[in-house]
């Protein structure tokens, strides 16, 4: 008789401590363990403390379609459906919930801003910062070529971490457009006929981000470079031929607590309703409430109160043995517990931007 195989019949042995699925045995859930990346960073449910690799799949633990019943019921009560935690009372989620739903960002400021150029891009020489600065970049594109499908860039806005915007204009277009798409970026031909030329655009964007470093020296981290932030910020700078060291890039598309799978996006819109409790891109679409949302997102995401390790990533050299194939015998032997706390995050969390991290 297969010795091991008792020895796995008591189930609660090869439990995952961090998704609680149930394997036959042991080295499958070090398989497991191994592959899946599971962190202190991963969303937790407040009533379970099951991880869950995203919000979304925490939201349907806690809210379903088929959620947890005992967690649901908790949450039900005493849940906070925009964050997802879960407060002490009804009545300290009532307070809470005044501070998590935020209002809509300022139309008039927006409104205001849009007709004219705004530059207030200053490059610090001051002393060094401890938490490197952060802004937000979005753009509305109009179209060019034959079916008006290619995206040219018309419109750009940057904004600070308090939603102040630090540049905002029109972009002459390098190719002719084909289609102004009105009705949602409110972009005339007469806004971008004499707007600044892209290049003139693209050197101040990239002169203020590097921050007086020179773009090579932008490897490490603890340099004067700012922090980018946007959704869906490879196309951005894409349209508006730039490039940044993904270092120093925070995009509300690809951090994975906020996608709605490993590979498919949530759209910003989604995000600003679920996760802020705002609306945006209702009408004719301000690339300034695209910059508000994602900062928040940004902000919300950077502030999680999440251990401190001192090696967070999996591809942190001290990490690289953590699962190796030759302590096989080793790791079938500890507890599922133990095993989590081995394991690493296979993503930078945002929290460690003020962990003093970045
Ligand atoms: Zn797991
Ligand atoms: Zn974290
Ligand atoms: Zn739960
Ligand atoms: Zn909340």
């Amino acid at each position: 008789m297969d010795y091991r195989s008792i020895e796995s019949s008591d189930s609660s042995r090869n439990k995952c401590a961090a998704c609680y699925r149930q394997f036959n045995r042991k080295e499958h859930l070090v398989d497991h363990m191994r592959t899946s990346f599971h962190s202190v960073h991963e969303p937790m449910c407040g009533v379970c403390k099951k991880r869950c690799r995203s919000f979304e799949s925490l939201r349907e633990h806690l809210i379903g379609p088929l959620p947890k019943v005992e967690c649901a019921k908790i949450f039900s009560t005493r849940g906070c459906n925009i964050c997802l935690t879960i407060l002490d009372s009804p009545y300290t989620l009532r307070m809470h919930r005044g501070a998590c739903q935020l209002p809509r960002p300022n139309g008039l400021i927006s409104s205001m801003a849009s007709m004219k150029i705004y530059d207030n891009m200053k490059i610090d020489n001051g002393r060094e910062r401890t938490t490197p600065s952060v802004v937000a970049l979005a753009c509305k594109m109009v179209g060019g070529g034959n079916d008006g499908t290619l995206d040219i860039c018309a419109r750009v806005c940057l904004t600070d971490e308090h939603d102040n915007i630090m540049f905002q204009t029109y972009v002459k277009p390098h190719i002719p457009v084909t289609n102004y798409r009105f009705e949602t970026t409110g972009v005339r031909p007469e806004n971008i006929r004499d707007a600044m030329p892209l290049k003139q655009v693209q050197r101040k964007i990239q002169d203020f981000l590097c921050n007086g470093e020179p773009v090579w020296k932008i490897r490490s981290r603890g340099g004067k470079a700012r922090i980018l932030v946007g959704h869906g910020l490879d196309h951005d700078l894409d349209c508006l031929g730039m490039e940044y060291p993904a270092l120093m890039i925070r995009d509300t598309a690809k951090y994975p607590p906020l996608m709605k799978t490993s590979k498919l996006s949530n759209s910003l819109k989604y995000l600003t309703h679920t996760y802020l409790g705002f609306e945006i891109q209702t009408g004719i679409q301000d690339p300034y409430e695209d910059c508000v949302s994602t900062m928040k997102l940004y902000m919300r995401m950077r502030s999680q109160n999440h251990k401190l390790e001192h090696y967070p990533l999996a591809s942190d050299p001290q990490n690289r043995n953590n699962f190796a194939q030759w302590r096989e015998a080793e790791l079938e032997k500890m507890s599922p517990d133990d095993l989590l706390v081995v394991s690493r995050s296979d993503y930078y969390c945002w929290c460690l931007d003020l962990k003093g991290y970045a």
